[in-house]
Formats: C-alpha cells, structure tokens, sequence
C-alpha cells in the first residue's frame, strides 16, 4: 500500500499513522480533517506526510476512517463512492451495527470492512496519538465475509504486522458485548467522577484524599464527550440493559449494608475478586 489517507488524526488514526509509517517508511500518510488547525498540529508532529481532503480519495489504496461514530455513518457511503475499485475503506467505530447497516447494499460494499481496535486512552486529538497503542491488542473485525478477499488480506496482514490479534464477530454480538466491556465502564466512571466533584462543591478539601485508587477509578471520566455521546446514541439498546444490571447490584450491594449483612458484603467482594484470575489470562 503506498497511499493511506486517515480522516480524523486524533487518538485512534494519529497513532495508526504513527505505527503503519514505522513498519513501511515508503508509505506516504495523507491527513483529512475538519478542522484546518487539526491537520496543521498532526502536521507539526510528523503523523501525516501531507494534507488532503476527500476530493483526493480516488487516489487512496486505503482510507483509514476514525472520527465519531456518527460522522462515520455519515460519511462512510460517499467515501465509497469516491473509492477506486482497487482501494479499501476502513473505520475504527467503537459501535459496529449502524456503521454496517449505512453501506449494506452499497456498490462498493466489497472495499469496505469494519472492524474496532481494542486500544485506546483517555485522551483525544493528534497530541494523544502514540506509538505502540496497538501491541498485543484484539482488532475486532465484523462482517469479513462481505469484503473482496484480497482487500481482507491486505488489511488483516496490516493489522498483524502492528501487533494486532484478530477476532471475527457480527455486528450485533459486537455491540452487545462492547456495552459491558466498554460503554458501561465510561459511564460508571462518568457518574463517579461526576458524585464526588458535585460533593467537592461543599467540602473543598475531598480532593486532598484522593489516592491512587480514585484517579484509575475515575481515568475513563476523562475521555472525549463528542467521541461517547454518538457512541451511547448508537448502542442505546443494549447500554441500557447493562445500566440497568449494573444498578441492580449498586442497590443490592446498599441493601445489604442497611441491613448490617457484612458476611454478605465480603462474599460480593470475593466472589467478583475472580475478576483478578480473568484478567490474568486476558494479559
Ligand atoms: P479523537 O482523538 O477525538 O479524534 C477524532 C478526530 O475526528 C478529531 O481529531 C477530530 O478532528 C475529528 N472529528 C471530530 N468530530 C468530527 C466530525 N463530526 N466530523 C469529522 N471529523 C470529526 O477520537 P479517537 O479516540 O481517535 O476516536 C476515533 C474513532 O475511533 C471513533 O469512532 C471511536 O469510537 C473509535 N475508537 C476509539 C477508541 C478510544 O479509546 N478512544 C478506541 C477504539 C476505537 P477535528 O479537530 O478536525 O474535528
């Protein structure tokens, strides 16, 4: 591949760009963004080789799509339409079901495979962009069956070649699965980081508790509002359902301290501690 044009050099395509550009120096990295002083900072630290817009997309072998979920529905068909026969779209949503749906009868449909790299931060934007991000990290790939094979295999070999482990999955097991793994973490972070400022307000000095445990508790709470509110939008459905499972065990879990059941306590607490066995085996 010698032309990869990335839309949206934030977190996400700045360091695909970063890593893509390590492996194969001679690949020339085109920027697409909306905002001109975005791609002239993604510019400045060397993500993109050069500055593009989507009138130059004909020439792409692969266009790398990573903006919010919902500018992704957006966009997506007429970036196929504009799409050589030999070039391959593809996007780095975290929600995959719309983002499949929006192009399933599009001509162009074979140059085109979803997929949702489990790596990320808390940071945004093209200063966020780091090398590495995607070492030893699963790329979750939907619906590999409906792209041309020998656009899947330079894609995948892409992937491999920065790390990645590959898992196939449809788009509706994606996004329910997503909402625990991920969406609901956000949240839960959102609404703790969200309890303790509102307490803040009347007792300035809380913070000065504040240990390690609280910030990587509260990391997520930090992440872009524009990035997840298209994302809970898309995968209302099934956040809901987790919300609503996750709220049954914060009640359970006060029901049990009002009634002073603290050997009930402890056994919540070491039966969730397998949690350690499970992320062991992840790592
Ligand atoms: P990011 O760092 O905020 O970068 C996104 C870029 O998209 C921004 O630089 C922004 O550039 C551009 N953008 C924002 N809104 C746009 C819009 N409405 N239309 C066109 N461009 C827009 O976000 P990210 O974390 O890289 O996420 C990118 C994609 O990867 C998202 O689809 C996200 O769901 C997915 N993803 C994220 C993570 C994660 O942990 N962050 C992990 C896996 C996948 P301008 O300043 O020019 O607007």
């Amino acid at each position: 591949m010698k032309n990869i044009y990335i839309i949206g050099v934030g977190l996400i395509g700045g360091s695909l760009a970063i890593d893509i550009k390590q492996n194969d120096p001679e690949v020339v990295i085109h920027g697409i963004s909306r905002k001109q002083s975005t791609l002239d900072e993604a510019l400045s630290l060397n993500l993109i080789d050069k500055k593009a817009t989507l009138d130059d997309i004909g020439n792409a072998d692969l266009v790398i799509i990573s903006i919010p979920v919902d500018a992704t529905v957006k966009l997506l068909p007429t970036i196929l339409d504009k799409i050589s026969d030999s070039g391959l779209v593809v996007d780095a949503g975290s929600t995959k079901v719309d983002i499949c749906k929006i192009v399933e009868n599009h001509p162009k449909r074979r140059n085109f495979l979803a997929m949702h790299p489990i790596a990320g931060t808390e940071h945004s934007g093209p200063s966020a962009a780091i090398s590495g991000l995607f070492k030893g990290k699963t790329n979750i790939v939907c619906e590999v069956e409906k792209t041309t094979f020998k656009l899947q295999e330079k894609a995948l070999k892409l992937f491999v070649d920065i790390g990645m482990r590959i898992r196939y999955m449809n788009p509706e097991a994606h996004d329910k699965h997503i909402a625990y793994m991920s969406h609901l973490s956000h949240i839960s972070s959102f609404m703790l980081g969200k309890t303790v400022i509102e307490k803040e307000k009347n007792e300035r000095d809380i913070f000065d508790m504040a240990g390690s445990g609280f910030a990587s508790t509260v990391r997520l709470a930090k992440s872009s509002p524009e990035m997840w509110t298209p994302i809970f939008k898309q995968n209302k459905e099934n956040v809901i359902e987790t919300l609503k499972e996750y709220i049954d065990n914060l009640n359970q879990f006060k029901k049990l301290m009002e009634k002073d059941d603290f050997e009930a306590v402890y056994n919540e607490m070491k039966n969730t501690n397998h949690i350690k066995q499970i992320l062991n085996g992840i790592a």
